[in-house]
């Protein structure tokens, strides 16, 4: 037997689990489900794509408790793990921005969903349980098993296991029962039964509890809207996202025909922690016919809607397609534009009919999207559609239609105005006689508006215009004077004298109060775009 230590984020994130900080607890069982289920899914397509001899006649997960032992047991038939795979999966935490997450967990006790961000669902455990074995034995290997126990300190102990069957038996000792003065029991048939029907009525494989079947197995995406709960939904989406937050929106898609397929998508209520991050997983489920093919498939969704969770069911696709497959598939290809559609769709749709859940996407997907004016041409128009920016009218966020809407009367060009903050651009010299003759123009400041705005040229016909660059033919304000007398001189001088610096100084009718300013040639970069590239070291 051998003694390890725990990584130390895994360390502190098992404190946080054991001091448990969460107060539904009911939901360390969901996550044993879950795991039980992916393991299930792998076994079984393992031997479809990889020929593994294994019996899937029966795949299921039993759940075993005794009363007297306080002992609860979560048992499936899957494909099981290997000895380092125990120390390596159980062991660490291997997910990116985890130390992050785990100091923002800290300062955040009220707002524990951050948990589930982890993806850290084995330790939740420890929340109703003092010590935790696993014994499991890998399907296709030769030998022993493995059993893994800890107390949910700092180490666990890992040994042989020699008569384990394939697959993987957890054991909890739960804690004692006056701890908490909760109502129920986590050995009560009831609470039990209660637990699974909430979190995990759709898993596809049986859940058995002595001779009783548990959960419908009903695939979620398959089944008629009307006929499905919001919870449902919310409970199926927690299971694939490992999101703790209900989501924002929920899609269902059916299409019949020659290539027929379902889908069922959420948006998140939030952006996850990594929408940022390079090595972040997205990307949908995929099934043929009911059948789990992959997880975090990218080919059916774009980057820029990367926040998009969601199963699609292909009924005509080869159980045996490979990722390198599906990016040539022509029917994955058709199917992703028509999510893509449906998506910006329904946000359109969100617009008008719940401006306050659409405020909600934009501010948590509003950058992640607008990536998507430089992915996707061809849909320029549907998601400037959905955009919407800060504006020098009022503090609330404005689309272009409604920019356009108030647009004054002779003004032809939609104004902007980027920078790193709201504040730089709104003292910027470029704005002071758009300020005073009251024209509005919208402020960015998102790293990506430097780049989106050199590739979309116009919106409803209206082209859209930087008032830093060129020279914008700002319709003369008829109560201002001309500037008197002959600059000609002192334009001739400075320019001599700046020749290093600038291209030309010429007058200007833009300024009210500065004396000068910089501006940009129509068709050089912008300055802060200058400094992004040089960020980038190019
Ligand atoms: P996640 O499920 O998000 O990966 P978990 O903490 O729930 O995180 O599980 C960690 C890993 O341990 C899983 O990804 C899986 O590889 C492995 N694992 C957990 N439970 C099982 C099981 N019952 N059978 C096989 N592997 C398992
Ligand atoms: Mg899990």
């Amino acid at each position: 037997m051998e003694t390890l230590e725990f990584q130390a984020e895994a360390r502190q994130l098992l404190q946080l689990m054991v001091h448990s900080i969460y107060s539904n607890k009911d939901i360390f069982l969901r996550e044993l489900i879950s795991n039980a289920s992916d393991a299930l899914d792998k076994l079984r397509l393992a031997k479809l794509q990889d020929g593994l001899e294994a019996d899937t006649s029966d795949l299921h997960i039993e759940i075993e408790v005794d009363a007297e032992a306080r002992t609860l047991v979560v048992r499936d038939n899957g494909i099981g793990m290997t000895r380092e795979e125990v120390v390596a999966l159980i062991g660490t935490i291997a997910k990116s921005g985890t130390a992050e997450l785990l100091s923002k967990l800290k300062e955040a006790k009220e707002s524990p969903e951050l948990i589930g961000q982890f993806g850290v669902g084995f330790y939740s455990t420890f929340m109703v349980a003092d010590r935790v074995e696993l014994v499991t034995r890998k399907a296709g290997t030769e030998g022993h098993g493995t059993r893994w126990e800890s107390a949910g300190e700092g180490t666990f102990t890992i040994d042989d296991a020699p008569d384990a069957p394939i697959g993987t038996t957890v054991t909890l000792h739960l804690r004692p029962k006056d701890e908490d003065d909760a109502l129920y029991d986590y050995t009560d048939e009831w609470k039990i039964k209660e637990i699974v029907k909430r979190y995990s009525d759709f898993i596809s494989f049986p859940i058995r509890k002595g001779d009783e079947v548990l959960n419908s197995q009903k695939a979620l995406w398959a089944r008629p809207r009307s006929e499905v709960t919001d919870e449902e939904y919310h409970e199926f989406y927690k299971h694939i996202s490992h999101d703790w937050t209900d989501p924002l929106e929920i899609i269902n898609m059916k299409a019949e025909g020659t290539f027929e397929y379902e889908a069922l998508l959420f948006i998140p209520s939030r952006a996850p922690h990594d929408l940022f991050q390079r090595d972040a997983r997205r990307g949908l489920q995929l099934y043929v016919k009911r059948v789990f093919i992959m997880d975090d498939s990218r080919e059916l969704i774009p980057d820029y809607l990367r926040f998009v969770k969601g199963v699609v069911d292909a009924a005509d696709l080869s159980l045996n397609i490979s990722r390198e497959i599906l990016q040539q598939d022509r029917h994955i290809q058709m199917i992703r534009r028509r999510l893509v559609k449906k998506v910006l769709s329904t946000i359109k749709d969100l617009l008008s009919s719940n401006p306050e859940k659409y405020a909600t996407f934009w501010r948590e997907f509003g950058r992640a999207v607008k990536e998507g004016l430089l992915a996707e041409p061809d849909n320029h128009k549907p998601i400037l559609e959905i955009a919407s920016f800060a504006t020098t009218e009022g503090t609330e966020p404005t689309t272009l239609a409604a920019y356009v809407e108030r647009m004054k009367e002779g003004q032809e060009e939609i104004y902007f105005l980027t920078g790193e903050s709201r504040s730089q651009v709104e003292n910027s010299p470029h704005m002071e006689a758009f300020r005073e003759q009251g024209y509005e123009v919208l402020i960015l400041t998102d790293p990506v508006d430097e780049i989106w705005v050199d590739v979309v040229p116009e919106f409803d016909g209206k082209k859209l215009r930087s008032i830093a660059r060129g020279s914008v033919d700002l319709p003369k304000d008829e109560d201002k004077p001309e500037p008197e007398g002959d600059f000609g001189p002192l334009l001739g001088f400075l320019t001599e004298k700046l020749t290093e610096q600038v291209k030309e100084v010429r007058l200007s009718h833009r300024l009210t109060t500065s004396a000068a300013c910089l501006v940009s040639d129509a068709d050089d970069i912008t300055p802060a775009l200058e400094k992004m590239y040089r960020a980038m070291g190019q």
